[in-house]
């Protein structure tokens, strides 16, 4: 491994490499900018991203090229959660941010930093919080201390106001490529057969496929959730109706679970659109493969895709859908029939 390999690698992130190189080469020449923004769907490893950057920015290594380097004392801090220079804004309870929290940490930023070079605010899932809260931050984009750093993280970055978007330098994150979702399971002591099943469901997110390896609930609730899309299909109305209520009242309002059992059938409702027209790729849900093509039969294509759109969007509209419920009822009667 070369030099420049080497400090990559203590970036700790999975694919992304041109955003590594980016923000490496912008240390280096001493052209950071003040404002950032990282978006891409949820477990891509955004916010890893977001840590190693402004790990990278303290480290005390002379040399921008060594940083960040893990071992001292600021490296230290940033990884244990305690360095006092780095501002982390998150959902609490999960509701996002408010706009005291935002000014808050607006007021933070324009303070000296205590013990590094640069003070650093961290906001996750900015695109959930109010445009008038968001707003906020303007003032702060505009007119930057020195010495601030802003990392602004989102899902979807359209829902940024734009005038917080043209400030922040745009890093939008992809899902990473398969073989190399693979090759990281295997390099983390996954068997082969596991470690392609995983990196297929993971669709690119390597957060979720580190999550996947290291417990095995993940795969778990995928199975049980697979299995109860398995008897909507099969039940009549007033089933479906009952198994809208038993999960929305499993997930509360807790949307990012949610979410994640939607992004389950959406990629279950893709493998099963791409077996109807008779897609040589592989599907996502390897393991189910006898189901999906006896589904795509009964169905047909129109059915198929009918039911995929119908997820996605109950994915798109989910941060601003206020009744779960009715979203759920609706989607479980969009769903086909098995008569
Ligand atoms: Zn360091």
């Amino acid at each position: 491994m070369d030099e420049g390999s080497r400090a990559s690698a203590n970036w700790g992130v999975i694919g992304h490499e041109w955003a590594v190189d980016f923000l490496r080469r912008a240390l280096r020449h001493g052209r950071n900018r003040h404002a950032y923004l990282i978006s891409g769907s949820p477990s891509l490893g955004k916010m890893k991203l977001a840590r190693a950057y402004a790990m990278a920015l303290n480290c005390e290594k002379r040399n921008a090229a060594d940083r960040p380097c893990l071992d001292c004392r600021a490296c230290k801090a940033v990884d244990r959660g305690s360095d006092p220079d780095l501002l982390v804004i998150s959902q609490a309870d999960g509701q996002p941010p408010k706009i005291d929290e935002i000014r808050h940490a607006a007021h933070a930023l324009a303070l000296k930093p205590f013990a590094s070079r640069y003070r650093i605010a961290i906001f996750d899932d900015f695109d959930l919080v109010a445009p008038l809260a968001q707003d906020a931050l303007l003032k702060t984009l505009e007119e930057p201390p020195d010495y601030a750093v802003m990392i602004l993280i989102a899902a979807n970055a359209e829902r940024i106001l734009p005038t917080v978007r043209s400030r922040a330098q745009m890093l939008p994150l992809r899902p990473a490529p398969l073989e190399l979702m693979k090759d990281t399971l295997i390099s983390r002591g996954c068997d082969e057969e596991r470690a392609d099943l995983i990196a297929r469901l993971s669709c690119g997110r390597a957060g979720w496929a580190l999550k996947a390896l290291a417990d095995d609930e993940t795969l778990a609730i995928r199975e049980e959730m697979l299995n109860l899309l398995r008897d909507v299909l099969a039940g009549t109305r007033l089933a479906r109706i009952k198994a809208a209520e038993t999960l929305s009242k499993r997930v509360g309002r807790d949307k990012a679970e949610l979410r994640h059992v939607l992004d389950i059938w959406q990629t279950y409702w893709r493998d099963v659109a791409l077996q109807c027209l008779d897609s040589p790729v592989k599907p996502c849900n390897g393991d189910r493969r006898a189901e999906i093509r006896a589904l795509a039969q009964r169905i047909g294509p129109a059915n198929a895709l009918e039911a995929l759109k119908a997820t996605q969007r109950m994915l798109q509209t989910l941060d601003t859908n206020a009744n779960l419920r009715l979203a759920l009822d609706a989607l479980f009667l969009d769903y086909p029939g098995l008569d």
